[in-house]
C-alpha cells in the first residue's frame, strides 16, 4: 500500500530559508550561500520522507518565493518592465518580480485560495513570448535523485496557472487568458520531456482550481489541455491533484475523464461530498490519492476513522490503486512538533505537524496493507479520547453566552452617516484625513526587548520602559509628519493574532509553529483548543499610555474575531462560527473597556475576513452572514461618537462588497495599491457607500518609496469615484516589515500628497 505527500513546507523547522533569503536580500550573503541553505533544506526534507517510508515523495515544492512565480519563471512569462532579456532566469529577475526593485514595483500578490499563503499573480498579454526559462523542476528532480530519492516532480497545472493569471496592463477586457493555452502547453511539453529524460516515472500537476465552481468552457480547457499533453505524457504516471474543498460533480466528471491522466488526488478532509462522488463511480485501473490527513490543520489525525474511510475506498478502486495522502500540501501547517519545547504534554499529544503527518500517512498505508502498528494506533486513540474529555476544553459560561447570541441581530442604533457627523464634531479632522494601519517598523532592538522579556531576561519594569519609549518615539514621529489620526505602532506585539491569543483563554502557543505567508514572511498561528474567554483587558494599558502622549486621536488597535479565527489553527470539534462568536464576545469587552478609557477611535482589523470565504459558492452566504455578524457584535455597544475603523488586507472584495457594507464600520481601510485600484471599479459601478474609506495609496510590501506625485495621482483617481468627505489617506497595510529609512520618506510623501490635494479641493 502506497503513501504520498502533496507538498511540504519550505522554510525549514526553524525558518532557515527565511533568514537565508533576508540576509541575501540585504546583501549580507551571496547567492551561493542562499543556494546552499536551500539545497540542505531540500535534502533533509526528502530524506525525512524517504526514512518515514513515503513512496511518492514530491520535488519542486520547494521555492525561493512562490510556486506560481516559479511557474512564471519556467514559462519565461516575465513582464517586459523587468527588463529580462532571455536565458535562464536568475535571482535578479526572479526577486524583482516578487519584491520590486529600485525602479519597478513588484507584481501583484494575492491569496492562494482560502489560505493565508500569497502567490504572485502572473500577468499575461496576447503577445507573451513563452519560453522554457527556468529548469528548476528538472534540476530539483535530479538533485533528489543524486541523493538516492526518486521523487514525483510537482508542477502548477497549466489550466490552474492560466485561471489564476490576470491580463497584462493595457490588454483589452475581451482578451481570454485561456487562449494562451497552446503556447503554455508547448513549454510544459518541453518540461515534461526534460523530466522524462531525467528518469521521472511520475509527475504531479496541481490543479486546485478544479474545486471552484467553474463555467463549462473552463472545464473544457482541462479536457483540451490534457488531451494536448497526452502524447508527451505517455509512459509517465500522471497525477492531477486537487485540494481545499469538495470537488463539484461536473469537475469530477471532467477530471476523471482526462486523457493521459492516471491518478487523481482529492482533499477528503474538506471533501465529504467528494467521497460520495467516488463511491458513485471511479474509473477502473486509475489511482486514487486519498487525502485523509489534514494539510491545513495541526490536529492529530483520527487514524481509526481514516482507516475506515480508506478501507471503504479500497473496495471501490482496488487495493493496488489506493494511495494514502495528505488533503493538500503541508505548506499550510507547521513544520515539526519535535521543536515544541513549551507546549504541555497533554496538548502536544493532540497535535501533528508536517513531520508527524508524514508518519501518520505512512502508518495508515501500512495498516491498509496489513501491517498495522497497534501501539501507534492505540496511542492515537488515547490522545483523541483525552482531547474529547479534557476539562480544559470546556467553559460552560462561555458556551452559554455564545449560544444566547444565536438568532438575534446586533447592530448599532444610529446609521453610519449620522454617526460620522457626531464623530466629526468630536474629532474635528481635516478633509482627506491621514492615518496608518497600526504597526510601525519592528527594529532588531525592539524584537530583542520582547524576546528577552519573554525569556525573563529583563524585568517587567525594564520592558515597559522600553516599549513606552518606543511608543513615545512613534507618536512624536507621527506628529512631526503631521498625520491626523495616530497609532501607537504595536511595538508590544509580535503578531496581530498571537498577541491577543496569548491573553485569551482557550489558546495554546508554539515556539516554532511557523507557516509561510508570503516570500520570507511567516506567521505563527495560535492553536485554539478550548472555549475562548478574556480574563482581563488586553490593550487598554498601552493605548491609554499612547493617548496620553498626544492631543491627536490615538487609535485603539484590535484584531477582529474573524481574523483571529482565520489566522489560528482552529478546533475541529465544533463549527467555526461557534468559536468566532466566543472570540467576538471577548473582543466586545475589550472595545468597551477602551471606550471607557477615553479612546475615541478604535480599529478592529478584519484582515482575513475575505480569505475565510468558502471556495464553493454554495457555502459563501452562510459564512459571510456569521462572520459579519460576529464583527458587529464586537462594537454594537459603543456610543455614536466612538469611531470604529476596520482594516482589510485585500483588494478583491468586489464580490463581497455588500457584506462589507453590512459590517457597518465607520471607516474602512483596505489594500489597494498592488491591484491597480481594481476595487474602485465597484464604486464606479454605483454601489452606495456612505462610510469612510481609505484605499491604500502605496504598497507597503515593497521597499520602494512612492513619490508624492504618484500618491497624489492615486488620490485623484479615488476622488473621481468616491465622495471627498469619506476618503481617507493611508498606506496599504501595517508598516512592521519596513525600515524607518523607508517609512519616513514614504509617509512624508503621503502626507504631502494629501495636503496638495486638500489645497486643490
Ligand atoms: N494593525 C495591523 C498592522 O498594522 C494590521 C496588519 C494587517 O492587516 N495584516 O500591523
Ligand atoms: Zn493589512
Amino acid at each position: 500500500m502506497a503513501s504520498h505527500i502533496v507538498g511540504y513546507p519550505r522554510m525549514g523547522p526553524k525558518r532557515e530559508l527565511k533568514f537565508a533569503l533576508e540576509s541575501f536580500w540585504d546583501g549580507k550573503s551571496s547567492a551561493e550561500d542562499l543556494q546552499k541553505v536551500s539545497s540542505d533544506l531540500r535534502a533533509s526534507i526528502w530524506k525525512q520522507m524517504a526514512d518515514a517510508g513515503i513512496k511518492y515523495i514530491p520535488s519542486n515544492t520547494f521555492s525561493h518565493y512562490d510556486q506560481v512565480l516559479d511557474a512564471t519563471a519556467t514559462l519565461g512569462a516575465v513582464p517586459p518592465r523587468y527588463g529580462w532579456t532571455g536565458g535562464e532566469i536568475g535571482f535578479d529577475t526572479y526577486f524583482s518580480m516578487a519584491r520590486g526593485n529600485a525602479t519597478v514595483p513588484a507584481m501583484e500578490m494575492t491569496k492562494w485560495f482560502d489560505t493565508n499563503y500569497h502567490f504572485i499573480v502572473p500577468e499575461l498579454g496576447p503577445d507573451v513570448n513563452f519560453t522554457y526559462a527556468s529548469h528548476k523542476a528538472v534540476d530539483e528532480y535530479k538533485e533528489a535523485k543524486a541523493l538516492g530519492v526518486d521523487t514525483v516532480p510537482v508542477l502548477v497545472g497549466p489550466v490552474t496557472y492560466l485561471l489564476l493569471s490576470k491580463p497584462a496592463k493595457g490588454v483589452e477586457k475581451s482578451f481570454s487568458l485561456l487562449s494562451l493555452l497552446p503556447k503554455v502547453l508547448a513549454v510544459y511539453k518541453e518540461v515534461i520531456a526534460d523530466l522524462k529524460a531525467a528518469g521521472a516515472s511520475w509527475i504531479q500537476f496541481d490543479e486546485p482550481t478544479l474545486v471552484l465552481d467553474l463555467e463549462s468552457h473552463k472545464l473544457q480547457a482541462f479536457t483540451d489541455a490534457y488531451a494536448e499533453l497526452a502524447p508527451a505524457l505517455s509512459g509517465l504516471n500522471v497525477l492531477v491533484e486537487t485540494y481545499f474543498a469538495d470537488i463539484p460533480a461536473e469537475a469530477y466528471k471532467t477530471l476523471t475523464s482526462l486523457n493521459g491522466v492516471t491518478a487523481y488526488g482529492f482533499d477528503l478532509v474538506r471533501g465529504t461530498n467528494t467521497l460520495d462522488l467516488i463511491k458513485g463511480g471511479f474509473p477502473s485501473g486509475k489511482y486514487l490519492f486519498a487525502g485523509v490527513v489534514d494539510g491545513r490543520n495541526i490536529w492529530a489525525n483520527d487514524l481509526a476513522a481514516s482507516l475506515t474511510t480508506l478501507q471503504g475506498l479500497e473496495g471501490i478502486v482496488g487495493k493496488d490503486k489506493l494511495v494514502v495522502s495528505t488533503s493538500s500540501s503541508l505548506l499550510h501547517t507547521a513544520v515539526d512538533l519535535v521543536n515544541e519545547t513549551k507546549l504541555d504534554d497533554e496538548i502536544k499529544s493532540w497535535l501533528a505537524f508536517a513531520a508527524q503527518k508524514i508518519v501518520e500517512v505512512n502508518a495508515l498505508a501500512k495498516a491498509l496493507s496489513g501491517h498495522k502498528d497497534e501501539a501507534f494506533f492505540s496511542g492515537n486513540a488515547a490522545a483523541l479520547a483525552s482531547r474529547k474529555s479534557s476539562p480544559r476544553v470546556t467553559n460552560e459560561a462561555v458556551q452559554k453566552a455564545a449560544a444566547a447570541l444565536k438568532g438575534s441581530d446586533h447592530r448599532r442604533a444610529t446609521n453610519v452617516s449620522a454617526r460620522l457627523d457626531s464623530q466629526q464634531k468630536k474629532l474635528n479632522l481635516p478633509i482627506l484625513p491621514t492615518t496608518t494601519i497600526g504597526s510601525f517598523p519592528q527594529t532588531v532592538e525592539l524584537r530583542r526587548v520582547r524576546r528577552e522579556f519573554k525569556a525573563n531576561k529583563i524585568s517587567e519594569e525594564e520592558y515597559v520602559k522600553s516599549i513606552k519609549e518606543e511608543i513615545r518615539k512613534v507618536v512624536e514621529l507621527q506628529e512631526e509628519l503631521d498625520i491626523d489620526v495616530l497609532v501607537h505602532g504595536e511595538p508590544e506585539r509580535n503578531d496581530m493574532v498571537e498577541y491577543f491569543g496569548e491573553q485569551l483563554s482557550g489558546f495554546a502557543f508554539t515556539v516554532n509553529g511557523w507557516v509561510q505567508s508570503y516570500g520570507s514572511r511567516c506567521v505563527k498561528p495560535p492553536i485554539i483548543y478550548g472555549d475562548v474567554s478574556r480574563p482581563k483587558p488586553m490593550t487598554v494599558f498601552w493605548s491609554s499610555l499612547a493617548q496620553s502622549f498626544t492631543k491627536r486621536p490615538m487609535k485603539g488597535m484590535l484584531t477582529g474575531p474573524v481574523t483571529i479565527l482565520n489566522w489560528s489553527f482552529v478546533r475541529n470539534d465544533q463549527p467555526r462560527s461557534e468559536t468566532t462568536y466566543q472570540i467576538a464576545l471577548a473582543i466586545k469587552d475589550e472595545v468597551e473597556d477602551l471606550e471607557k478609557a477615553g479612546i475615541t477611535v478604535i480599529q478592529i482589523d478584519e484582515a482575513a475576513l475575505r480569505e475565510g470565504l468558502p471556495l464553493r459558492k454554495s457555502e459563501q452566504a452562510h459564512y459571510l452572514d456569521w462572520a459579519v455578524h460576529a464583527f458587529r457584535i464586537t462594537n454594537v455597544g459603543v456610543q455614536d461618537t466612538t469611531q470604529i475603523h476596520t482594516h482589510m488586507c485585500y483588494s478583491n472584495f468586489n464580490d463581497i462588497i455588500h457584506s462589507i457594507i453590512d459590517m457597518d464600520a465607520d471607516v474602512i481601510t483596505i489594500e489597494n495599491s498592488r491591484s491597480d485600484e481594481k476595487l474602485l471599479s465597484v464604486f464606479r459601478e454605483g454601489v452606495k457607500y456612505g462610510a469612510g474609506i481609505g484605499p491604500g495609496v502605496y504598497d507597503i510590501h515593497s521597499p520602494r518609496i512612492p513619490p508624492t506625485e504618484e500618491i497624489a495621482d492615486r488620490i485623484n483617481k479615488m476622488l473621481a469615484v468616491l465622495e471627498k468627505n469619506i476618503l481617507w489617506v493611508n498606506p496599504d497595510c501595517g508598516l512592521k516589515t519596513r525600515k524607518y529609512t523607508e517609512v519616513k520618506p514614504a509617509l512624508t510623501n503621503m502626507v504631502a500628497a494629501a495636503k496638495l490635494i486638500r489645497n486643490e479641493l
